[in-house]
């Protein structure tokens, strides 16, 4: 038997810095039954089980975590809720498809702003758009073909140049930007921790009790070390971790990816830069370029680096690397600012498939599963896990049909040669963005 590692970051979700105390969830402890058992509580777990408590009040679902949603990557993440495709494309199917996902993207967007709205969870929500900016100038056609995009999609930018940027975001760091509109900012971490404190009534929260191994049968039993769930149908909301629950062959690899956040500055240290409202960057090449955000608590958050993380575990001396490596990329962007401190670098793990597409869908009898993140998931996975639970019960629903048109996510080998080629994906990814980073 070969059981799961569980995710383990060694570092502290800077976030929750300013958190109040957290709910506390039991652990699971002593035989359950239930309709539906959902493993995993970020974004894509907690609207499944949303979706299908709201659909079948009288569904009894147990949604059970091996931390909890704070320590998600749910509630890691830089906190853009992005309502556009990345890659775009440009034939007419992929722009059909393009226009499909960006549909389920907003159908997202709007499931989370309107549950912010009805149980007023305060997440420093703020629809300010973004930059998408470049620090090179060999990189000019990367934003070309994204403005081409974004015409043939008739979505509204604009083009910003580096004086322009620089008024924007204190920095001459990034040469050319392309403004979008259509991101909302949050902390990501307040907002998955509101929408569990407010799942229905017929959903009941297991938090620290891990999955280690599910026995599938006609009755699914599903073991952790101090108790066991029966039930007829289970939803693994695990995205890429946890690979070894899954009764099916292996189509995404877990890798992490690390942020930092500052203390907020000080109003000395803020007279140093223009008047300045929250803005939030995503830079041309994801892998070696940083993610940067100006909250709305005047500190500064910086997400950069991607390790392999198979197993879903970073180590202390992983996350002290990544410390270093942000503090100097801070310096050299706001070298005006290098007396401001760096409190907090912590990771999370993403789900990266081969061809982009997503693992969503039933995989065997009463067993369905929505992963395959590919980075980018506040808003996709919302709307994955909700239809999903649409789908599990045969209820019609228009955006079924895009999300099926997103395709499949292909076969991956298994370790050491999965490990290998991300490494070499990895290492050369790295080296056509060198000049972003
Ligand atoms: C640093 C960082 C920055 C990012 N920035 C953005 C961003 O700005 N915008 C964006 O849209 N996306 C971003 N992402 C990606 C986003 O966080 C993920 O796409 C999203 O969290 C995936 O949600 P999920 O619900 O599928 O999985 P997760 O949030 O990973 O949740 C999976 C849950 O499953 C649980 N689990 C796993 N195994 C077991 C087990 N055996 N037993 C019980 N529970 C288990 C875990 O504990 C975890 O809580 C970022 C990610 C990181 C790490």
């Amino acid at each position: 038997m070969k059981y799961p590692s569980v995710p383990l970051n060694q570092n502290d979700n800077g976030w929750l810095i300013d958190h109040q105390q957290t709910t506390r969830y039991p652990v699971l402890v002593g035989n359950q039954t239930a309709d539906w058992v959902v493993v995993g509580s970020g974004f894509a777990g907690v609207s499944f089980a949303r979706r299908l408590a709201c659909l079948n009040p009288e569904l009894k679902i147990i949604l059970i975590d091996a931390n909890g949603a704070a320590e998600s990557s749910s509630a890691r993440n830089s906190g853009f809720i992005i309502g556009l495709p990345h890659n775009i494309g440009s034939s007419t199917a992929e722009l059909k498809k393009a226009q499909g996902y960006r549909s389920l993207l907003q159908a997202g967007i709007n499931q989370l702003s309107t549950l912010i709205g009805q149980h007023q969870i305060v997440c420093q929500w703020e629809n300010i758009g973004k930059y998408h900016c470049q620090v090179s100038s060999s990189n000019q056609r990367i934003l070309k073909e994204y403005c081409d995009h974004l015409s043939m999609m008739e979505e509204p930018y604009q083009l910003l140049q580096q004086d322009e940027l620089e008024q924007k975001l204190a920095t001459r760091f990034y040469r050319q930007g392309i403004y979008t509109p259509n991101t909302i900012l949050v902390n990501p971490a307040s907002l998955i921790i509101g929408l569990v404190d407010h799942l229905p009534q017929n959903v009941t929260v297991y938090n620290h009790s891990p999955v280690m191994e599910i026995n599938y049968g006609n009755n699914i039993q599903v073991r952790t070390p101090y108790g066991t769930l029966i039930t007829g149908n289970i939803m693994l909301a695990t995205n890429a971790l946890s690979r070894e629950l899954l009764p099916a062959t292996s189509r995404q690899a877990a890798m992490a990816t690390f942020a930092s956040i500052t203390a907020p500055l000080t109003a000395e240290q803020r007279q140093r830069l223009p008047e300045m409202s929250s803005w939030g960057l995503t830079p041309v090449n994801a892998i070696a370029g940083a993610t940067l955000r100006y909250t709305p608590d005047h500190r500064f958050l910086i997400r950069q680096h991607v390790i392999p993380a198979l197993n879903g575990a970073v180590t202390a001396a992983q996350t002290y690397q990544a410390t270093e490596q942000h503090r100097r990329l801070f310096n050299k962007i706001y070298p005006q600012l290098n007396d401001v401190p760096v409190l907090r670098t912590w990771s999370g793990t993403i789900s990266v498939t081969r061809n982009g597409a997503p693992v969503w869908g039933k995989l065997k009898k009463g067993v369905y599963t929505a992963g395959g993140c590919n980075g980018a998931g506040i808003a996709k996975q919302t709307i994955a896990g909700s239809l999903l639970a649409d789908y599990a019960l045969s209820q019609h629903h228009p955006l079924i049909g895009a999300m099926l048109e997103l395709g499949h996510a292909n076969y991956l080998p298994p370790s050491p040669l999965l490990d290998v080629a991300i490494k070499l994906s990895l290492a050369k990814e790295r080296f056509l963005g060198r000049s972003e980073g």
